[in-house]
């Protein structure tokens, strides 16, 4: 229901918890997050309220990294509970995604990636994207890239966040039919699904188009058509008051 990605000079954890807190008003049933630090990647999810979250990261810290991404979800495709709350890690853990929308292929993506071998432990239909873009990356070792072939195989409504712990400086996002909106700091960018997640960090957004990915790093953005054709960034300033 609500996505944020951060990659900058602050702790990636802490800015990504704040944007969570300010989309809490969509209503959602679980929260999670997912940090790239000390060359690997780590995640913590669960069900309810935030507070839950913040509850497991006290007690058990995840550690402190420049990239992040975080989810609050509103399920369609199975229960909220702790392991369908997002993001969703592939096998060995490398990539982590989180997802608003429905894809509404997922069954044959799924039934696809178990003939593979691929182990999928959630009901949702989100964890496909994750073994997907990590099949991808094995052969093309490079998010946006992995990103824009996944994409390509997807139907229905989706935005789409993700790291990947060999790109620890990268924050990928995608969307078709659902928003997604970049936030352009200095020296810090963000993603999220609306600019009330970032908007005490910045007020220069460029909305992502229809079929479009973007790559988040902390210097700057870079935005492709999912077919991989370059397209225009236009920054726009954010002007209405965010104390509302
Ligand atoms: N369809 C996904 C799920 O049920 C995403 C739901 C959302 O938009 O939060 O997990």
């Amino acid at each position: 229901c609500g996505i944020v990605g951060y990659v900058g000079g602050q702790s990636a954890l802490d800015v990504v918890l704040a944007g969570l807190r300010r989309l809490e008003y969509r209503g959602y049933d679980s929260a999670g997050v997912a940090v790239l630090a000390d060359g690997g990647l780590a995640a913590a999810k669960k069900a309810g309220k935030l507070a839950n979250l913040e509850k497991e990261l006290s007690d058990r810290p995840l550690p402190s990294g420049p990239t992040g991404i975080g989810h609050t979800r509103w399920a369609t495709h199975g229960a909220p509970n702790d392991a369908n709350a997002h993001p969703h890690l592939d096998n060995p853990g490398r990539v982590a995604v989180v997802h608003n929308g429905i894809i509404e292929n997922f069954a044959v993506l799924r039934a696809e990636l178990a003939e593979r071998g691929h182990d999928l432990g959630s009901e949702t239909d989100t964890e496909v994207v994750a073994h997907l873009l990590s099949e991808s990356f094995s052969s093309c070792g490079d998010l946006a890239e992995s990103m824009r072939q996944v994409c390509r195989r997807l139907d229905g409504a989706f935005t789409l966040v993700a790291v990947h712990a060999d790109e620890p400086d990268v924050v990928v996002g995608a969307r078709r039919n659902s928003p997604l909106v970049v936030g352009l700091g200095d020296g810090e960018s963000f993603l999220a699904s609306d600019v009330a997640a970032f908007i005490e960090h910045t007020r220069e957004a460029v909305e992502l188009g229809q079929d479009q990915v973007v790559e988040l790093r902390r210097d700057g953005v870079t935005v492709t058509g999912f077919d991989g054709a370059p397209a225009d960034v236009r920054p726009y300033h954010v002007d209405w008051d965010a104390s509302a």
